[in-house]
């Protein structure tokens, strides 16, 4: 009987229990808030705190802008509610939006550190910036930009805030265009030769004034890089840089020093050019022609004919052009007239052999050639008594 009684109490303490709750469906929980404006009710605050991202995500998708939460942003009050579900965070996510302005990024376009254009939308603000060097390459089709940017450094920075009121795309265009300048570098190459040099080298081995090539002389290259800076179209800098790609060859062409001497009573002269005879002394085109024509190429060298001192070295009015007269002593005075170039000086001493000049055409000549005279005590001699031709 004892028994039947504690089990029918125990039931009937069950049946109260459990009735009451059918019937009141009381529920302990959290009352969430966002910002002080309450949200939801739920079971544990981690159900919010442990779900911040995917919460801040189903924000971003509502609001069509990235939204973010964070756990200070949320207070959550311990109380029992009576005839309430909880909440999952989706629902939380439903209430924040609909009740509060959720903390959303805020892109700032900054120009040389001077903010000018913010946007909730970073697609936009790119988007806006790339339209001006799109639309600036767009109007010059004619031109090859090697690089497109701007004159002034463009940042973007990122904040938190509250949405910003919506602003058409054009308007952020223009606001950016007007503080920014288009700048483009082009490059452009020339590639051009370098020419050689030429060298005489002196060889003994070879007869005086012949000439050999030691060393073919082959041009070299480079290449000129011109890099022109424009902003919105006007030339700001231009530079240019050379660069070698191969150097020239210099061409080396050995020249014949030796010479054997002919003899005249004693006397050693040389043959002072190598060359033809084209004239000899005496009457041509009615007048005297005083020493012997050797016709040679243009440059060739000229040699001292014998050794002694310069005593005329210049441009020669009555007709010789550029000449050279040498007195060897003993009253023997040699001239070299039409040379194209001069290598010694007045009072200079000269040995044999020793080069004075180059073949030329000045004073009154036809063509390139040696007018070469002998001097013996004031009187013209005929010059092919000492040298041979
Ligand atoms: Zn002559």
């Amino acid at each position: 009987m004892n028994f039947n009684k504690s089990f029918f109490c125990l039931i009937g303490i069950m049946i109260l229990v459990f009735g009451s709750s059918v019937i009141m469906k009381e529920s302990a929980g959290y009352e969430v808030s966002y910002e002080g404006t309450p949200v939801g009710f739920v079971s544990r605050p981690a159900e919010i705190l442990d779900n911040l991202d995917p919460l801040s995500i189903a924000l971003s998708e509502k609001m069509e802008m990235q939204a973010a939460v964070t756990k200070e942003q949320f207070d959550f009050e311990k109380t029992v509610r009576v005839f309430r579900n909880k909440d999952h965070w989706e629902d939380v996510a439903d209430q924040t939006e609909e009740k509060c302005q959720v903390d959303v990024n805020i892109y700032e376009c900054l120009v040389d550190d001077e903010p000018v254009a913010r946007t909730n939308d970073i697609d936009q603000l790119e988007g806006a910036v790339q339209q001006i060097t799109e639309s600036y390459r767009e109007a010059h089709p004619e031109e090859h930009f090697d690089r497109i940017g701007f004159a002034q450094n463009v940042v973007y920075s990122v904040s938190r805030g509250k949405p910003l009121p919506e602003e058409p795309a054009e308007e952020v265009t223009q606001t950016l265009r007007d503080s920014l300048t288009v700048e483009t570098v082009e490059k452009s190459y020339e590639q051009t030769s370098i020419p050689f040099d030429i060298l005489y080298e002196e060889t003994e081995t070879r007869p005086l004034g012949e000439k050999s090539v030691k060393v073919n002389g082959v041009e070299g290259t480079k290449v000129k890089e011109t890099v022109i800076v424009r902003h919105d179209g006007e030339e700001v800098s231009r530079n240019e840089k050379e660069t070698v790609l191969k150097e020239p060859v210099n061409e080396v062409i050995l020249v014949g020093t030796y010479s054997s001497s002919i003899p005249w009573e004693g006397e050693e002269f040389m043959n002072p050019v190598s060359g033809t005879l084209t004239s000899k002394m005496g009457w041509r085109w009615g007048r005297v022609h005083k020493g012997i024509d050797i016709g040679a190429p243009m440059g060739e060298p000229i040699y001292a004919s014998k050794g002694g001192v310069v005593i005329a070295a210049g441009y020669n009015q009555g007709g010789y052009g550029n000449m050279v007269e040498i007195d060897h002593g003993d009253g023997i005075l040699t001239l070299y007239g039409h040379m194209s170039a001069i290598a010694v000086e007045t009072g200079q001493e000269v040995l044999a052999g020793e080069m004075i000049g180059l073949v030329g055409s000045t004073g009154r000549s036809t063509g390139p050639h040696l007018h070469f005279e002998v001097i013996i005590d004031g009187t013209n001699v005929d010059p092919l008594e000492y040298v041979r031709y």
